[in-house]
């Protein structure tokens, strides 16, 4: 193992996973830290659940996934979070790269979560969401993480008990040389964590380039798109042409949606009006005990192409829905129904399946007992194919806003 990654959330796990394939590392992901034996590959992604649970939990699941990276020989240690920095001045960014760190013997990591290609860059230690700063953006109003400081350094500074530095773009754009001779200043001065700008995929590039001797880099999946040639050219890495490559599954298929987020409403709609086959699940009708689970697995079991089966609905009535259920209980309702489908599914012999909505995915992959998956080709940025590592079954895992309306068929059309 070259790379040890600690991600800490499900989708954002796959997510850098997917970008790490795409520069031919050989990429397993993980769900929670694994207590068995690792096939081999050159990179493995721990997926946590740490981005919003209490600070202390958060550092004891990354420090036991550390643990469990350095037992497996990981040269490198990157601890992933999203590209816009989920995470208010109580967050767990700052803690739990403070207790990687310490745990590691080092005394400087990096903080850089640009992602020039999705409209993440930061300049001057402010996060630019597109052309707004991160505190103008949409994640200003964010139901858990809202954003409402841009420089990246306050905030970061906020949840540390280090020193927070700045390595700026006037350093980054000269290259290797120079944003290694930043890091020597930055110890110099007694920085522990530092922000690196960084505008452009080349800037992502010569970054990773000056810190393959980091033994903890922390960032979004962005800088790991310069990981791999970094890892090349110090002799680590020899990429494969086939990194991305499953088993070739043909068999049956399925969409199963949770999600309520635009595109997936968009996405559910595209299918419905391709005249494609669809089953609709109602939160009402599951709190009143209908055998709704039953119904779907008996239709699915009528049918002769691809199904969609779908809770996937308008904002307006899941609000009506979450007034007359609860939201937590209407959310868990449909989650559990989808995953009891996900079982009747597998069992029947489903070989390919689509799962929309990033709780639901969690969800499904729980109660499917998938623990390992092995990483294939991207159907959208972010979102690749992927396989249960000890069965013969594809899983597509599409958090919310994620893909294309025609993403379902499209997801389907790349396995066939
Ligand atoms: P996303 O990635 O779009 O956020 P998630 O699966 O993470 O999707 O979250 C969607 C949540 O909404 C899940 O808890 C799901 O069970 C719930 N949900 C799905 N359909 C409905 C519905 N019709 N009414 C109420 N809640 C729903």
């Amino acid at each position: 193992m070259i790379l040890g990654v600690i991600a800490d959330d499900f989708t954002g796990a796959t997510d850098i996973a997917s970008m790490l394939v795409r520069g031919g590392m050989r990429t397993i992901q993980v769900i929670g830290v694994p207590q068995g034996p690792l096939p081999p590959a050159d990179a493995v992604v721990i997926a946590l659940k740490s981005r919003t649970t209490p600070a202390a939990e958060a550092i004891a699941e990354s420090l036991a996934a550390l643990a469990c990276l350095r037992k497996h020989g990981a040269k490198q240690i990157f601890f992933k979070y999203c590209s816009t920095f989920d995470s208010t001045a109580a967050g767990n960014i700052g803690p739990v790269a403070e207790a990687l760190l310490a745990a590691l013997g080092s005394d400087l990591s990096i903080a850089c979560p640009a992602f020039p290609e999705n409209g993440r860059t930061i300049y001057r230690g402010h996060l630019f969401v597109g052309d707004q700063l991160l505190s103008d953006s949409g994640m200003r109003q964010h139901p858990l993480t809202p954003m409402t400081e841009s420089n990246l350094v306050k905030v970061l500074q906020q949840q540390s008990s280090g020193q927070v530095g700045l390595l700026p773009y006037s350093t980054v754009a000269q290259g290797v040389a120079a944003i290694q001779a930043g890091y020597q200043q930055l110890r110099h001065n007694g920085v522990r964590l530092a922000i690196v700008d960084a505008i452009s995929d080349q800037d992502l590039q010569d970054i990773a380039n000056a810190s393959v001797d980091l033994p903890l880099l922390t960032g979004g999946s962005g800088i790991a798109l310069g990981l791999p040639a970094a890892y090349a050219a110090k002799g680590w890495l020899r990429p494969s042409a086939n990194a991305d490559q499953l088993d070739p599954l043909t068999g049956p298929a399925a969409v199963l949606s949770g999600s309520c987020s635009l595109a997936t409403n968009a996405q559910v709609q595209h299918w419905l009006t391709a005249g494609r086959p669809a089953f609709r699940i109602q939160p009402q009708a599951l709190a009143a005990d209908a055998a709704v689970a039953a119904q779907a697995l008996a239709w699915a079991s009528t049918q002769t192409q691809a199904v969609l089966i779908y809770a996937t609905t308008s904002p307006a009535e899941v609000q009506a829905i979450q007034a007359e259920l609860g939201v937590a209980a209407a959310g868990e309702l449909v989650e559990r129904c989808l995953a009891e489908i996900a079982i009747g599914l597998v069992a029947a012999g489903i070989q390919r399946l689509v799962v929309a909505g990033g709780e639901t995915s969690g969800a499904v992959v729980q109660a499917l007992q998938v623990n390992q998956l092995r990483i294939g080709a991207a159907i959208a940025p972010g979102v690749p194919w992927t396989q249960a590592a000890d069965r013969p079954l594809l899983l597509a895992l599409k958090s919310g806003n994620f893909g294309t309306v025609d993403f379902f068929s499209h997801a389907l059309q790349l396995t066939e």
